[in-house]
């Protein structure tokens, strides 16, 4: 079977671009979730993914494949990191990106600007963006004829920590952030479709099965803000609170993505088996709220028998892939071993530097091909069923959680509501007698997230953020 290149691809689960030029040990520091660098004398090309990314990513730069390391990056530097953006992000495909903002340790690229990277100038028509129609623009090339979109995800804990900012300057009273928290997800961004839960980070996913009370809620509140007045830092990392966090996510109806095995190194990976999960995913899985298992490994094969057994739960191999470069073949098959084929979704957990987009891309394309190609040489499935689970793992799966509605055709550039729009009024239908936080109908210069993000703490509360 031929690699589809042109077809749609929803990355669900990414984050933004470093936005300046990067010497190697900034670049190699970039290639690990460790935080400090190997032993001297040692190279973090001599890895998987630094050997995939001279495979696959020095063509894209006019660089033979497997170049050497030094060549790439004077190469990179030579071309500036916005040259390289958009070369990588065009070569990759991606169609829609749903961008992580939680995490910004220096400004990294909105949805937007990722959408707008993944547009070839020449290809975007003049009146390619009608105002609030689509949040990012639309895109045609010859390698990937349909629009390009931005959309956003939310860091649950990073709205509790922006309310907790609020309580330590006396905005609000300590008995009010549990309040601010919804009201702040009800009047998210027209753009957001998803949150996200680092309670794997925190305080490990074995949170409590059943729904914290209000009185347990607010007794967790007190006892956080009561750390941090005593020099904590603003660090949620109660399973209480992440816990109410998830269910404030629930009770808006937004798919929640919840970060599961493998991360960085402030990570204790014995926590982050999902099956710690498996009372809470009970208690949601009669809401129908979708549930995103993120990245997973080594428990993919966890997470695969959690989206088997709950109706609502879902997983993709993410950061993984890229990390495991050409084994990233086999990770996908051992999710599929037991994983329906409609509850695995493509992302690439892409941070920082624009490589990483093209072989989440690259990576991800090969070893679905590669494995469904062996199912149609042992007559498992047909060529036209491989195309199809193709387009369900590719794109399909993700317009089905996150109600994203149906590309344009690339013939043209037809006005189009704002996907999260379309996904909140169908969501609005749908929860009828569900617990939901209201939303100002109101019309606003500003949403309350995008003042949190925008609002700047005293510099003395900011650096414990
Ligand atoms: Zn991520």
């Amino acid at each position: 079977m031929a690699l589809r290149v042109d077809g749609e691809l929803i990355d669900h689960h990414c984050h933004g671009l470093v936005q300046r030029d990067l010497d190697r040990p900034e670049f190699e520091s970039m290639l690990t979730e460790a935080d400090t660098p190997g032993p001297p004398g040692t190279t973090l090309f001599d890895s998987q993914l630094g050997f995939a990314l001279r495979r696959w990513c020095a063509p894209q730069l006019d660089l033979p494949p497997h170049a050497e390391p030094d060549t790439y990056l004077e190469r990179r530097a030579e071309l500036g990191h916005e040259e390289v953006h958009r070369r990588l992000l065009t070569a990759a495909g991606i169609t829609t990106f749903c961008v992580d903002t939680g995490f910004q340790p220096e400004p990294l690229t909105s949805s937007a600007q990722l959408a707008a990277y993944a547009t070839p100038p020449a290809a975007t028509p003049p009146t390619a963006t009608p105002p609030t129609a689509t949040p990012t623009g639309a895109a045609t090339s010859a390698t990937s004829p349909l629009p390009a979109c931005g959309l956003d995800v939310m860091r649950l804990e990073r709205i509790a920590e922006l309310a907790a900012v609020d309580v330590l300057t006396g905005q609000i009273g300590v008995g009010h952030l549990a309040d601010t928290v919804r009201a702040r997800l009800a009047d998210r961004s027209s753009t957001t479709v998803a949150v996200k839960s680092v309670a794997a980070y925190r305080a490990g996913l074995e949170l409590p099965a059943v729904r914290p009370t209000e009185r347990e809620i607010a007794a967790a509140t007190r006892t956080w803000i009561n750390e941090i007045r005593g020099g904590a830092p603003i660090r949620l990392h109660d399973p209480v609170l992440h816990a109410f966090l998830i269910w404030c996510g629930v009770d808006a109806g937004l798919p929640v993505q919840i970060h599961v095995g493998y991360g960085d190194n402030d990570l204790d990976l014995t926590r982050g088996n999902p099956l710690l999960l498996t009372g809470l995913l009970r208690a949601i899985a009669p809401s129908e709220v979708s549930v995103l298992l993120l990245h997973c490994y080594p428990y993919h094969r966890e997470a695969a028998y959690l989206a088997q057994v709950f109706p609502n739960v879902h997983l993709d191999l993410g950061l993984a892939i890229h990390n495991t470069g050409r084994g990233s073949a086999a990770l996908l098959a051992q999710a599929l071993e037991l994983a329906p084929f409609a509850k695995l979704l493509f992302s690439t957990d892409a941070y920082a530097l624009a490589e990483l987009f093209l072989l989440g891309a690259t990576l991800f394309r090969r070893g679905l091909a590669s494995f469904l190609d062996a199912g149609v040489a042992d007559d498992a499935w047909t060529p036209d069923d491989a195309t199809r689970i193709t387009q369900l793992i590719s794109a399909g799966n993700a317009r089905r959680v996150y109600r994203l509605p149906a590309p344009p055709q690339p013939a043209g550039f037809p006005t189009r509501p704002s996907p999260a729009r379309a996904a909140r009024s169908q969501t609005a239908r749908s929860e009828t007698g569900r617990s939901q936080t209201g939303r100002s109908q109101t019309g606003r210069s500003q949403t309350a997230e995008e003042s949190a993000r925008t609002a700047s703490p005293p510099p003395h509360i900011a650096a414990r953020i």
